[in-house]
């Protein structure tokens, strides 16, 4: 299926609940790493638009460091082949690191992540998503913090895409065949 033929069919959260969860999600975290130095590992290119405005949220002493890695091509299924496209810039160890990802489906991406930068020794490793997709995981892992559990539907828009589109959408949006 090209990407011609997907289009945006509904919208399944609005750009203001967006906001209200993740200003929650910002005062949650904030009360959690109170007094600490906090390393946000933002996992590109999806997780972009949640960071920017969560960490506009935290009440904290913040840096940010990015990751890349392969999930999907050009398809809505997961390959399960994880491969780091790139690393961190600094080292992690004896940070307080949280992962931030945009969507946790199978899980298997986080699964590598986690277990990837829990040997690089920091000083804790949690995660927070926006999105969760439980439905759908193959490997045991959960996130420490989780905006929205959603369906098994493929969706796109704040920062998430499909073969690089509808990223700029504010609201999340399923996609679905013409
Ligand atoms: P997992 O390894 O958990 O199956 O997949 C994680 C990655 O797959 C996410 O970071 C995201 O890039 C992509 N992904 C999983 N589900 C969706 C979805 O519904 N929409 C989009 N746009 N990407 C998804």
């Amino acid at each position: 299926m090209s990407a011609s033929k997907k289009q945006v069919s509904k919208v399944l959260i609005s750009p203001e609940h967006i906001q209200k969860r993740v200003a929650e999600l910002g005062a949650s975290l904030s009360d959690d790493y109170r007094g600490k130095d906090v390393l946000l590992i933002c996992v590109l290119k999806g997780a972009v638009i949640f960071l920017s405005d969560l960490m506009r949220h935290l009440d904290l002493s913040v840096e940010i460091d990015f990751m890349a890695v392969s999930s999907y091509g050009a398809s809505t299924e997961s390959s399960g082949v994880v491969r780091i496209l790139k690393d961190l810039e600094y080292s992690i160890e004896g940070r307080h690191c949280l992962i931030v990802e945009d969507i946790i489906d199978t899980g298997l991406t986080l699964k590598y992540l986690e277990e990837n930068l829990r040997s690089r020794q920091p000083a804790s490793l949690k995660i927070v998503t926006l999105l969760d997709k439980p439905k759908r995981r193959k490997v045991k892992i959960e996130p420490d913090y989780c905006g929205f559990t959603i369906p098994d539907e493929f969706v796109v828009g704040y920062g998430l895409d499909y073969n690089e589109k509808f990223r700029e959408l504010p609201g999340i949006s399923v996609l679905s065949d013409r």
